[in-house]
């Protein structure tokens, strides 16, 4: 990567050096019980997963949001302008697309070289091929259509009506046990189920059968919304923003589909509606968090306890009989309040380093109206398109010290994010380590060893 790389100014106050961090190390046990003690009330998650810490379960969703919150219209997203034909989004997209992944012969940087740019078109190839680049937005085709043309074989799959010849489920819980053991089956890192929410679907959403825009359409009223993470590996990510980060994100958008798709199917052949939904129709986050999966971060990404913002979210909206999940929170806005890793680190400067508002930065794309940090859709944008980035960025979720590879340090780090006081420390641990470099050449060089 031709730019330069940014350095994360000082913080006296907080630093710590690699000795005092082992010495600190070696007191996790007292910094845990702190946590626990600083998160009186919540549970202890089980200790064979890889998140060690204390999560707290809400009854509602924990964000400030006003009672005549406005849906919002995809046309306002920037690949919603981009289709609408704005002409400042157009020309970025005109100019991203024209450049996207190209490798310049005779350019060896780890990460921009020919061989990356081909892994990276590979890797989003059978999203873009089957389902028209879903992960644009663009809604009810290939794996996403919301009537999906099938052979009808033993089972009356394409049809919109149920499935005669099934007797469905024993009950929600029988459903609910069933749906989330067939999402893992079928790769999914985790799942969680809401109820069917409007004010996070789209008023009109990007139909790509139609070509234009038109409000969603299922053929049936979804009751709720199977949420579920696909990962992306931290080999891949830590690569970002080069090409190799960005195959490690077009990976996961072909999982989405599959996943989904898959899902929706099995439901479908007990007896029930249901649809398959990507990055289309509804804003993922809300409803990721709504079933429980993560909180928001700071760069505007959903959170996991153990993964942290490197999980691509796809859904699936169904009327079988299923219980709910409760929304959590385990100290990433906490620990999101001092840290601002990802602000320090975003090339295009598109990360709030404010405080949470209820507006955004973006008079037509940011959805404002709820609490939380918003990024400046324009600017992150720019930066895709930047002659020396061409690719889908992602510095920030490299950059997060909830990205990392599992080892006792980052188990530490994640498991008292929450405790007062603390969090700026644990983010000078991450630096320490030398985590979340702007542009990891190492990394990069190391993706093809193996
Ligand atoms: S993807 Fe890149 S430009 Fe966009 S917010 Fe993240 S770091 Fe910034
Ligand atoms: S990098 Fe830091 S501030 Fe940004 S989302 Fe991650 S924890 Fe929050």
């Amino acid at each position: 990567m031709a730019k330069e790389e940014k350095s994360i100014p000082d913080e006296p106050a907080t630093k710590v050096n690699r000795r005092q961090f082992l010495k600190l190390g070696a007191s996790t046990g007292i910094a845990m019980a702190a946590a626990t003690a600083a998160l009186e009330g919540g549970a202890l998650v089980d200790p064979k997963q890889a998140y060690a810490g204390v999560i707290k379960t809400h009854d509602e969703i924990p964000y400030e949001i006003p009672a005549d919150h406005k849906r919002y219209n995809q046309r306002n997203h920037m690949f919603g302008r981009a289709r609408s034909g704005d002409p400042e989004v157009g020309k970025m997209a005109e100019h991203f697309l024209s450049h996207r992944f190209n490798g310049y012969e005779g350019v060896e940087s780890p990460g921009y070289t020919v061989l990356d740019g081909a892994a990276a078109r590979a890797s989003f190839a059978l999203d873009w091929y089957v389902n028209g680049e879903n992960g644009s937005g663009n809604s009810n085709t290939g794996l996403y259509a919301w009537r999906p043309k099938l052979i009808d074989f033993l089972f009356r799959w394409g049809d919109p009506d149920r499935n005669i010849h099934s007797p469905g489920v024993k009950s929600p819980k029988e459903g609910t046990m069933a749906v989330k053991r067939m999402a893992k089956y079928f790769g999914a890192h985790s799942v969680g189920i809401a109820p069917y929410d409007e004010r996070w679907i789209y008023t009109e959403t990007f139909n790509g059968e139609a070509q234009k825009f038109t409000p969603p359409d299922f053929g049936f009223e979804p009751k709720h919304a199977i949420v579920m993470t696909i990962p992306m590996e931290y080999k891949g990510m830590s690569c970002a923003p080069t090409f190799l980060g960005s195959a490690e994100v077009g990976r996961a958008y072909n999982m989405c589909g599959v996943v989904a798709f898959s899902l929706s199917i099995f439901i479908k052949d007990l007896g029930y509606h249901a649809v398959a939904i990507g990055s289309d129709t509804s804003i993922s986050i809300p409803q990721a968090i709504q079933a429980g999966l993560g909180e928001l971060g700071r760069m505007g990404l959903l959170v996991t306890p153990d993964l942290g913002p490197s999980v691509r979210i796809c859904k699936v909206f169904t009327d079988m009989p299923l219980n709910h999940d409760k929304p959590i929170s385990f100290g990433v806005t906490e620990f999101c309040n001092s840290c601002k890793k990802c602000a320090e680190l975003c090339p295009s400067q598109a990360i709030s380093y404010d405080a949470q508002t209820t507006v955004g930065p973006s008079k037509i794309s940011s959805a404002s109206g709820v609490k939380k940090w918003y990024i400046n859709p324009e600017k992150c944008w720019s930066c895709w398109g930047d002659d020396n980035v061409r690719s889908c960025c992602g510095a920030c979720i490299a950059a997060c010290p909830y990205t990392k590879p599992e080892g006792w340090h980052h188990t530490l780090v994640r498991s008292i994010t929450g405790t007062p006081g603390l969090s700026p420390i644990m983010k000078n641990m991450d630096d320490l380590f030398g985590y979340g470099k702007l542009y990891n050449e190492q990394a990069a060089t190391d993706w093809w060893k193996e």
